[in-house]
């Protein structure tokens, strides 16, 4: 194969034949296309996009570059992903529920990227818990308890862990057809048969605008059908954070209030909302109101709770020991208004800054700090009234409290409280 004539047909804007996107990717994996010679591939794809089909190829191509989990046929096996957001812990709400509707659920999960925190980082919040597994202890938690979550590892869509790596610091990384390949990768090489996703726009989000989270996840859901997973997108508003609590330990808190039938709604709604989604898809349910009757059932009996106290207990972790928090500090409206805008981002980047989300590779999580958001988009509130409240050590607080209070805007006109689900692609 000639690398150099194939990044100038694409940076040309031809469309690349199928094989030579497998070639491509082949040989990068194996380490016969040099690092130089794949960023200006990804370069040439940022600006020249792909077809269907290439991103299609390039997808499959990635996924070929390692190992897929293959599941006895008893039951469906099912995953959601998200884009990521500020205070999104759904994932950990979902997997214990969807395991108690006898689907299988190997949900493999990332850590914490940009302002946004990782499921796997909340999880190592829990005393014990074990977040890197092999792939054979996966399966046998899948197979004990259908659910388990944990990271990707090194035999899952390794083309993909060496092109994220690159795209970072070669600026490759915002371009839809590179993002759908990357991220169906290593979900399809779950073996799964259905899979849900949570694409958000917003401040807090990896997509800015509507259209954008609409392109992606018309992408992301047209290439998984033809790879043979019913796929469907849920499109969420990402301008304010998800629930109340923002940070590693205190999301747990909150995922156990939620799966306790207390905890913010939106939390629920959206939990539900997803996870109705492939239980329809999966067949499990014969429709939305059928399959959402059945997941809130397994709040209110408790069963879904006990299913995360198993699955935390499978990794070596114990839901039930206390999870510090650091000392709260509370800030408070400096006049009274209406909340018109909460910065998502900057209040994502404010629990970095208190040590609970890292700043440079292999930094240590200071699993007790967080934000906890008492506002949502719309309230109105009094000045002097407790509009959130930050958990950090003293030498952090100060700094911190300035972040924080700047992350909100009181106005004296209202504005109309945002949907937090946009529309649906299937
Ligand atoms: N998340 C991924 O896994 N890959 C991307 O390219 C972007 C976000």
């Amino acid at each position: 194969m000639n690398v150099a004539k194939l990044i100038c047909d694409k940076r040309d804007g031809a469309e690349l034949p199928a094989e030579q996107i497998h070639e491509l990717v082949q040989g990068y994996a194996a380490g016969n296309v040099p690092d130089y010679q794949m960023s200006a591939f990804a370069m040439a794809v940022l600006f020249q996009g792909m077809t269907l089909d290439e991103t299609t190829a390039l997808t499959e191509a990635m996924i070929a570059s390692g190992d897929v989990i293959q599941w006895p046929d008893d039951r469906p096996a099912v995953d959601k992903h998200s884009t990521g957001g500020i205070g999104d812990k759904i994932s950990i709400v979902l997997a214990p529920l969807l395991a108690c509707c006898d689907v299988n659920v190997p949900m493999i999960s990332g850590r914490g990227l940009g302002a946004t925190g990782g499921t796997l980082d909340k999880l190592d919040a829990i005393p014990g818990y074990r977040s890197e597994i092999s792939i054979d202890e996966f399966r046998s938690i899948v197979s004990w308890n259908q659910c388990s979550i944990a990271g990707a590892t090194a035999s899952i869509a390794p083309a993909d862990k060496k092109l994220y790596a690159l795209r970072d610091v070669t600026g490759t990384v915002p371009s839809v057809p590179l993002i759908t390949a990357s991220i169906l990768s290593k979900k399809l090489a779950e073996g799964i048969d259905a899979l849900i996703l949570d694409v958000k726009w917003g401040s807090g989000a990896f997509m800015k605008t509507r259209e954008q989270a609409r392109e992606l996840a018309n992408r992301l859901v047209t290439v998984s059908n033809r790879l043979g997973v019913k796929t469907s997108a849920v499109i969420t508003d990402m301008n304010q954070p998800l629930g109340q609590m923002i940070g590693n330990a205190v999301e747990i808190d909150e995922c156990v209030d939620v799966l306790k039938g207390q905890g913010p709604q939106d939390v629920r709604d959206l939990t539900i909302e997803l996870g109705a989604h492939l239980l329809v898809q999966t067949g499990m349910s014969k429709d939305i109101q059928d399959a959402k009757t059945s997941l809130n059932r397994h709040i209110e009996s408790g069963a879904g709770l006990q299913r995360l106290i198993d699955m935390v207990r499978s990794h070596g972790g114990d839901l039930n020991q206390h999870r510090d928090r650091a000392a709260s500090h509370e800030i408070k409206a400096a006049d009274s208004g209406f909340v018109t805008r909460i910065d998502a981002r900057r209040l994502g980047l404010s629990v970095i800054e208190m040590g609970g989300g890292r700043k440079k590779l292999g930094d240590k999580l200071d699993y007790s700090v967080g934000i906890e958001v008492l506002v949502k988009l719309g309230d109105q509130v009094k000045a002097g009234q407790v509009i959130a409240r930050i958990f950090c050590p003293p030498q952090t607080s100060h700094y911190a409290k300035e972040l924080v209070n700047a992350s909100f805007t009181l106005d004296p006109s209202p504005i109309t409280a945002p949907s937090l689900i946009v529309e649906t692609i299937s």
